[in-house]
This record gives structure tokens, C-alpha cells and sequence, in this order.
């Protein structure tokens, strides 16, 4: 069991349901919260209200719930220890929802749009003009998720960055307008704060099928891998080629700690004395000897599901307690009354 620790400062982080995770959430967020999770008391949110933001997941009740227990053996196959850390859905706390729902009488129309991750959203999954008042509140949602356990650092990707600041505007707002509840959340991008995917422009995302999944096989990450963009101008493996904006390359350098390799690699392609089969092929080594334990861990919890179910059982009971002290010091300081 967790040992109490009232000095210790808190970690909320999480990702939305909305399928497996991938090598992206990996170096923006889940690294950092594997590392900090000994020196933060951590708590997942495993963001199933969030998921209904977009029309694909609110019509797709199977994948939603699915991927509820899939990100949270994500989570522990890269290393949460959940006798560390909490694991819990949004939607198994309504506390959070009431929080939310008065954050956003605190929060203009204009400004709640004023969001560029909103934008680029609306535009890279043609949400068009037809996304739900609960798209434009999810920040706000986010913001209940983080406050409702006054979390002092939020581990994300630097696309989440605005929905931070929002956060953080939200408090001052409250704690100018009823008195002091909230403290300001930190915001921690992480390693790579924005990884791109596969095809080599837009940033890894499971919408655009240009993903490497934390949990694929061998023959899933070849086949990726093996597709993956290089330099368009080189036709034959005895091109010089260019390694600045080759994907490849660029994840050579996230990925592989052979720094010797990967110079000498790149001199060699510079040089067209190496072909782009060669590079990916140890590009695939690398990410197929990460990926092996993760794998591991993973099949472990596919074979444990009531242990999973556990862990997120009592992440909710610990957030629901956080919650509903949170709550009731807010209703107290904006005299709402309570009749039982
Ligand atoms: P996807 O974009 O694949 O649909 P998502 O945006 O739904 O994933 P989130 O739940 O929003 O996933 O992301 C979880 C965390 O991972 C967030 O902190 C987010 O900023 C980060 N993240 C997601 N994609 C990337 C990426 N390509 N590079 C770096 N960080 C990322
Ligand atoms: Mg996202």
C-alpha cells in the first residue's frame, strides 16, 4: 500500500481514451511522469469524459471503454508503479464534473475559443463548424481534472501547453472573485514536445495513422518503420543525402543512445555511402529494444485485468476523496447551500 506523504508536491496528468498510446505520448509525457513519480505523489487521469469531445469517441462507446483499461496498461508498461502512483477515469469522479461546470460560468465564450490547440484540432480532424459546446469546455474539463486535486505540476506535450495556461487563469479567477482555494499549476513539456509521425510533417497523432503504438509487435513496428519518410530528393542509396528534416534521422536522435552510430551514419548518408534500407533497419533495432519490456509488462496486465481494475478502483477512491474536499471548500466560499 501508499504510504501518506503530506510533504510531497502532486502530479496530475493523463491522456484522453481515445485508443492505445504511442511513442509521441511517450517522450511528451509518460517519461516524465515515470521519472518524477518517486519524487511527486502522481495521479493518471484516464480522460474518458474527454474522449466524448469528439464526434468519432461519442458515437464509439466500445473504444472508449476499451481504451480505459488500455492507457492504463500503457501507463504501467512503461513503468507507473501503482504502488506509487493513482490511476483513475474522469468520468468515476462527478465531483469533477461540478467543479468543471462552474469553471466554465467563469470563462468568457471568446475567450474559451481563444485556444490555438482548439484550432488546430478543428482543422486536423475536419471537425468543421460542427463540434460540440463539450469541445470547447474541454480545457475547462482538463482544468477540473488538474484543480480538483490541486496538482502543483502537470507533466504534458506542448500541445496541451494553452489548455495549461487557461488553468491557470481559472485559479486566478476563482481566487480573486471568492477567496483563495486553488494554487497556480506548473506546467512540464517534456523531452520532445512535439514528436512527428511517420509521414514525416504533422505531429504524431493516432487520427492521421502515422503512429508507432507503445504496445505493437515486431512485425507492425518493421512495417512502420520501413515506411517511414527520408529525404524526397534522394533516388538512389548512393545520393548524398540530407539528414536535417529526415525523419529518420530525427528520431535517430530522440531514440538512440548509440550517439557514435548515428554520427557516423549521418556522415555516411551525407556522403551516399549508406542506403535509407540500412538506416531504418537499425532505426527498427532501436525502437524494437525499447519497445520488447514495454511489451512484456504489458502482457503481464493483459493477463491480470482484475489487477488493473484494482489499481484504477483505488486511484478513484483516492480522487474522489480530493475531489469532494475541493468541491466543498468551493460551494462554501461561493455560498451555494447544501440541504442534506
Ligand atoms: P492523439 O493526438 O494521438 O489523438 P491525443 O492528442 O488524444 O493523442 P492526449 O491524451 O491529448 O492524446 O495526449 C496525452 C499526452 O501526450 C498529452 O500531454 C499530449 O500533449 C502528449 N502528446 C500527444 N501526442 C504527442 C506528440 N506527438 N508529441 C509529444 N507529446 C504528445
Ligand atoms: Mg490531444
Amino acid at each position: 500500500m501508499k504510504t501518506e506523504n503530506l510533504t510531497k508536491k502532486r502530479i496530475l496528468t493523463g491522456d484522453n481514451t481515445t485508443g492505445r498510446l504511442h511513442i509521441g505520448h511517450y517522450v511528451g509525457s509518460l517519461e516524465n511522469r515515470v521519472r518524477l513519480q518517486d519524487e511527486y505523489e502522481t495521479i493518471i487521469v484516464l480522460a474518458d469524459l474527454h474522449a466524448l469531445a469528439y464526434p468519432k469517441y461519442v458515437a464509439s462507446p466500445d473504444i472508449v471503454s476499451d481504451s480505459i483499461f488500455q492507457v492504463a496498461v500503457d501507463n504501467l508498461a512503461v513503468g507507473i508503479d501503482p504502488d506509487k502512483s493513482y490511476i483513475f477515469p474522469d468520468s468515476a469522479v462527478p465531483e469533477i464534473s461540478e467543479i468543471a461546470l462552474i469553471f466554465s460560468m467563469l470563462i468568457s465564450h471568446n475567450r474559451a475559443l481563444r485556444n490555438p490547440t482548439l484550432k488546430e484540432e478543428i482543422r486536423d480532424k475536419n471537425l468543421g463548424d460542427n463540434f460540440s459546446v463539450g469541445f470547447i469546455n474541454f480545457p475547462i474539463l482538463m482544468a477540473a481534472d488538474i484543480l480538483s486535486v490541486n496538482a502543483d505540476l502537470v507533466p504534458v506535450g506542448e500541445d496541451q501547453a494553452p489548455h495549461l495556461e487557461l488553468a491557470r487563469e481559472i485559479v486566478q479567477k476563482f481566487n480573486n472573485t471568492y477567496g483563495g482555494v486553488f494554487k497556480e499549476p506548473e506546467g512540464l513539456i517534456g523531452r520532445v514536445p512535439r514528436l512527428v509521425g511517420t509521414g514525416g510533417k504533422a505531429k504524431m497523432t493516432k487520427s492521421l495513422d502515422n503512429v508507432i503504438y507503445l504496445s505493437d509487435d515486431s512485425v507492425t513496428l518493421k512495417k512502420q518503420v520501413m515506411s517511414m519518410f527520408t529525404d524526397p530528393k534522394r533516388i538512389h542509396a548512393d545520393d548524398p543525402g540530407s539528414v536535417e528534416g529526415n525523419t529518420v534521422f530525427l528520431y535517430h536522435d530522440i531514440f538512440n543512445s548509440n550517439k557514435e552510430e548515428v554520427a557516423e551514419l549521418k556522415a555516411r548518408y551525407k556522403k551516399g555511402t549508406v542506403g535509407d534500407v540500412e538506416v531504418k533497419e537499425k532505426l527498427f533495432v532501436v525502437l524494437d529494444n525499447i519497445l520488447s519490456p514495454i511489451r512484456e509488462k504489458r502482457k503481464y496486465y493483459e493477463n491480470h485485468r482484475d489487477e488493473v481494475f484494482d489499481i484504477l478502483k483505488t486511484g478513484t477512491l483516492k480522487v474522489s476523496e480530493e475531489a469532494k474536499k475541493t468541491l466543498e471548500n468551493m460551494r462554501e466560499k461561493m455560498k451555494l447551500p447544501r440541504f442534506s
